[in-house]
């Protein structure tokens, strides 16, 4: 036997004048269903004659069968095994096919019995081969939609010969069954019927209906998900073509509130960023169904509310069908019942916007109305939607990210190229000096020894001008690439400013100080601050102080504890003064109001921009006062006091260490 041949086709070869029809899977269903519905309401016995395509097919009618054959004897059930369908005789006959043959392609339902016969047998016709296997993971509109060729009747004639084909290929199949086929030949198909029986088309009728009925809504079920599920894409593409189209969050955010609130129907939605140490939050994105609902647009939501802080907490959406069903005896429901009042809200759906773990905002949509119960595909539409934005957020401050470096590399190019021009031009200075002395003195040989003395002096003081320059320079760098490593601790300023008056009075022997005046409390506050470097900026501002004072001048240093945990240092001196305008210059690089090329003080114009960037650093801040020219000037510089548990113990003193 040629298991191979269509059983559709061997009918279609003993009958040529049958046409077949084309018949969705629904109505085969359906047919199928109407068809054993009529054996079971028949108390005649019948033969009958059942192949499935795949034994799943056969699984979940099995149950059916088993009642068929409660009160027939001659039942076939034909499929092709997958699990342990295999040859049996039980309640009926099972044949297991070869998932080669042909019948793995085919439906075939006959039905005989001595009141009618009726029969479908048809094939699938694939619409594009190399497809899914019908039933597997397929979608259940498309399962739907499956057609098959073939024929449906209740003619005897073609029932028989169906019938007769069936039986043989099943003899192939169960040789051993040769008896009872014979018995089902000659109780069934004696003689091949030529009319019609007598039946009552009426009850088969209204069966078809209700399986068409049935198979109708499951296709409608199967369209409404396709509808949402094409919603869910439409919305999430809307989103996602938002987000390519901006980086700022806000337009985002616009965008995803109102297409949110209209697509679920919410009467209010609120999309806002919060991180999870946050108390509160300004809402600037909330959309409402109607105008009439109370708006938190640009107020205050508490995020301290049992429900919001469950999803802070666990990152998982929560959604409340019902807020008035919500756990009412915990001190809980005390923190989420006035807002629920003042938002009237019944309904209330919460979804996180996390990234890589981390809280980055929040997605609320509120029913106002009456309680609506929040289906699982709403709620997957909002946590897609809430992926979308975290990554959104991301990219924006990724982006502002990137922006801020920026600038701050363009700020150090710019820092960079000044100083190379700046730093060019200061060490040209005193090196054109230098080789100047040095070549009059090598060419002028009878140079009078005073003259000599004189340019060997000058060189000298360039060489030692230059030293300090390079130094500072070195220092300023430093302090500006952020190189430095700070060594903070608990420290007494007065013992500070002793060391700072100490080093000072050292390199100035030679030179005669103006008076200094220290005024410094004794109760005063240890500060933290690095001990080496705080030295450095006394010694600078009262290195400058005394330069720019001539006797009969003053300096003075003086200390308080001044406001918001800070306490305050003042130099001051009765010298030179600086012209208003000029009292932020003065912190600049290179700032001298000489000009280096005149000046007679000496400094390379780096100290205060030095003090500036280590005061800085300190967690202070420096500036300078001065009533103008011929005036006097005051550098103030501020530094945080080590707080009151821990002002015992201090340091005895910053440590000289070589800087970095
Ligand atoms: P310099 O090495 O030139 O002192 P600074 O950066 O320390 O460099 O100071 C920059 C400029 O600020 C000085 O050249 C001077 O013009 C002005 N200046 C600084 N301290 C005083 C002061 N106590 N009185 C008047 N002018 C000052």
């Amino acid at each position: 036997m040629n298991r191979s041949a269509s059983i559709l086709e061997e009918l279609l070869q003993r009958l040529p004048e049958l046409r077949p029809q084309i018949y969705f899977k629904s109505a085969l269903t359906a047919l199928s269903h109407a068809m054993e519905d009529q054996v079971l309401a028949t108390a005649e016995p019948s033969l009958i004659i059942a192949s499935f395509q795949q034994e799943r097919f056969y699984r979940q009618e099995a149950q059916r069968y088993r009642r068929i054959a409660e009160r027939n004897d001659q039942v076939y059930v034909l499929a092709a095994p997958e699990t342990d369908f295999a040859n049996a005789s039980e309640d009926y006959e099972k044949i297991a096919f070869d998932p080669s043959d042909s019948l793995s392609n085919e439906w075939h339902l006959i039905v005989i019995n001595r009141l009618y016969s009726t029969c479908l047998v048809c094939r699938e016709r694939r619409l594009s081969d190399g497809g899914e296997a019908p039933g597997v993971s397929m979608p259940l509109a498309a399962d739907q939609t499956r057609r098959f060729e073939g024929t449906w009747t209740f003619n005897p004639q073609v029932c028989w010969h169906a019938a007769d084909i069936m039986l043989a290929r099943i003899a192939d199949y169960r040789p051993e069954l040769a008896e009872k086929l014979a018995i089902a030949q000659a109780q069934y198909l004696q003689d091949v019927p030529s009319n019609l029986q007598d039946v009552d088309p009426d009850p088969f009728a209204q069966r078809l209906t209700t399986y068409l009925q049935a198979g109708q809504y499951k296709l409608i079920k199967a369209y409404r998900s396709i509808a949402l599920k094409e919603r869910r894409e439409r919305l999430v593409n809307l989103i996602s073509s938002a987000i390519r189209q901006t980086l700022d969050p806000t337009q985002i955010f616009t965008v995803a509130v109102r297409e949110l609130g209209q697509a679920l129907q919410a009467d209010r939605s609120l999309i806002y960023s919060c991180h999870s140490q946050d108390n509160s939050v300004t809402i600037e994105h909330e959309f409402l169904q109607q105008p009439s609902l109370p708006s938190l647009l640009n107020k205050t939501w508490s995020l301290e509310v049992a429900p919001i802080q469950a999803v802070m907490e666990n990152l998982e959406a929560i959604a409340i069908d019902d807020t008035a069903q919500m756990d009412d005896d915990g001190a809980d429901f005390a923190s989420v019942e006035p807002a629920i009042d003042q938002l009237q809200i019944r309904s209330w759906l919460l979804v996180p916007i996390v990234h890589q773990g981390v809280l980055m905002g929040m997605i609320e949509l509120h029913r106002c109305h009456s309680p609506d119960a929040w289906t699982i595909h709403e709620r997957e539409l909002v946590e897609a939607i809430a992926v979308q934005l975290g990554l959104s957020l991301i990219q924006a401050e990724a982006y502002a990210n990137l922006g801020n470096l920026n600038q701050q590399l363009e700020a150090l190019e710019r820092t960079r190229s000044n100083l190379i021009a700046i730093t060019g031009h200061e060490l040209r200075t005193p090196l054109s000096t230098i080789q100047v002395c040095l070549e009059s003195l090598a060419s002028e040989p009878d140079m009078p020894l005073e003259l000599r003395q004189v340019m060997l002096t000058t060189a000298l003081e360039d060489a030692e001008r230059m030293r300090k320059l390079v130094q500072d320079f070195l220092t300023l760098s430093q302090l500006e690439s952020g190189r430095v490593e700070w060594h903070m601790e608990a420290l007494s300023v007065e013992e500070c400013i002793d060391l700072a008056l100490s080093s000072l009075r050292a390199r100035q022997r030679t030179e005669a100080l103006p008076a200094i005046k220290i005024q410094v409390p004794d109760q005063l506050p240890l500060v933290r601050a690095d001990g080496e470097w705080l030295v450095e900026v006394l010694s600078k501002l009262l290195d400058n102080a005394c330069k720019f004072t001539e006797s009969p001048g003053e300096v003075s240093i003086e200390a308080h504890r001044g406001d918001r945990g800070m306490l305050e240092v003042t130099v001051a001196d009765t010298g030179r003064g600086i012209e208003p305008n000029r009292l932020e210059a003065v912190f600049d690089r290179f700032y001298q109001e000489e000009g280096a090329l005149r000046r007679t003080a000496g400094g390379t114009g780096l100290g205060l921009a030095i003090c500036r960037q280590v005061i800085r650093n300190l967690g202070g801040q420096i500036w300078a006062e001065s009533a103008g020219r011929g005036q006097g000037s005051q550098f103030h510089f501020t530094l945080p006091v080590v707080p009151r548990g821990r002002q015992r113990g201090h340091s005895t003193g910053p440590t000289k260490r070589a800087k970095a």
